[in-house]
């Protein structure tokens, strides 16, 4: 059997959903998808300049030869009614650094069975080597749809990875999906912020995922704050809008160790939570806010309160005014004075 086959056999076996692999000379159009992005919206080009290391990947890895791509949902795991709608689900379920997960130790084995054929290989399990969702479409995996979501068979609800490897070998796949239908603008008109504003066209400078992970910095001043609904940690309103997501979440499977943060992770006890239970059980999972972050975490749920606002909260939001974070005081304040609560 060829190297490519058994790399796919080796992937389909472990659990992975779908496996294509492509010569790395086909990322080349990536960079200009890139910079059309930023011709279309310029305000997001600080944003797509961090993005440049996927396009420059070859500078740091010249040995790169093809690009292994996988995807593995994550619908099939039960989202706790304590978090839904407040906390996207690609967050409460990320397999991409959580060793408990069967995802986590298949990529490593997968990697080391890669190793094992003779190969070099690398990857960056958070944050992707190369523009994953560009190589999974290469690859023939899926499309890309107009809320700039992935898609495979299995919906949206999917996770992306890949492997640069020294070997030269192409697997790729017929692409069978269809298009968006013709009319369909479902998830622009469902975007709370306006960040996707037209199909394949978004400002994620204005993305509610953005702004309440490490794009956020003073909320407050925020205008698109009172715009967030009901999320407290990402967004997932252009995806489950989205008919070609229907009927796709399987919900079935507890994911490791997530009831336990059930209870810790309600709005009233994300205000509550000292440094010491944020670092050791919610940082490490919700690692795009760093470990001095809690604060960032406290904000946005005063955000939600304020948004949501429901008199259960009044004495929540008045304690925040003594938090020891400046941010959360000025928040909490700012409720006050504006509900009139005392
Ligand atoms: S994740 Fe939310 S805020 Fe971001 S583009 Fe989609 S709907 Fe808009
Ligand atoms: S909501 Fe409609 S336009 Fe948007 S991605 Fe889904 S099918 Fe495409």
């Amino acid at each position: 059997m060829e190297i490519a086959q058994l790399i796919r056999q080796k992937a389909l076996k472990l659990g992975y959903e779908k496996c294509g692999i492509i010569p790395v000379g086909m990322m080349s159009e990536y960079e200009n998808k890139l910079n059309e992005r930023t011709q279309k919206i310029p305000e997001s080009q600080p944003f797509y300049q961090g993005q440049q290391r996927l396009v420059k990947f070859k500078e740091e890895f010249p040995w790169a030869k093809s690009v292994v791509v996988l995807t593995v949902p994550y619908s099939k795991y039960h989202v706790p009614e304590s978090m839904s709608g407040n906390i996207a689900k690609k967050y409460l379920l990320d397999t991409r650094i959580d060793e408990n997960t069967k995802e986590y130790q298949n990529s490593v084995e997968l990697e080391q069975y890669i190793r094992n054929l003779g190969m070099r290989t690398s990857t960056n399990r958070k944050f992707g080597l190369v523009g994953l969702r560009w190589a999974a479409m290469q690859a023939g995996l899926g499309i890309i749809r107009r809320n700039n979501f992935f898609y495979t068979e299995s919906g949206s609800y999917i996770s992306i990875e890949a492997f640069l490897t020294d070997y030269e070998m192409k697997l790729v796949e017929e692409q069978k999906l269809s298009p968006c239908p013709n009319n369909c603008d479902r998830c622009i008109k469902a975007c709370p912020t306006e960040s996707l504003c037209g199909a394949y066209m978004m400002n994620p400078l204005k993305c509610v995922s953005f702004l309440t992970t490490f794009g956020g910095r003073d909320l407050l001043k925020e205008s698109l704050a009172t715009q967030f609904g009901e999320w407290i940690y990402g967004c997932d309103v252009c995806q489950d809008v989205c008919p070609m997501n229907r009927g796709k979440w399987i919900g079935k499977e507890n994911f490791p160790q997530l009831e336990a943060l059930s209870d810790i992770l309600t709005a009233e006890n994300i205000l509550k939570m000292d440094e010491k239970t944020y670092k050791e059980k919610i940082q490490p999972k919700f690692f795009y806010l760093t470990p001095d972050e809690l604060w960032k975490w406290q904000v946005n749920v005063l955000n939600y309160m304020n948004n949501y606002f429901d008199k259960k909260y009044k004495s929540s939001i008045i304690e925040s005014c003594n938090s020891n974070y400046s941010k959360v005081r000025e928040m909490a304040t700012a409720i006050c004075i504006k509900r009139g609560l005392k």
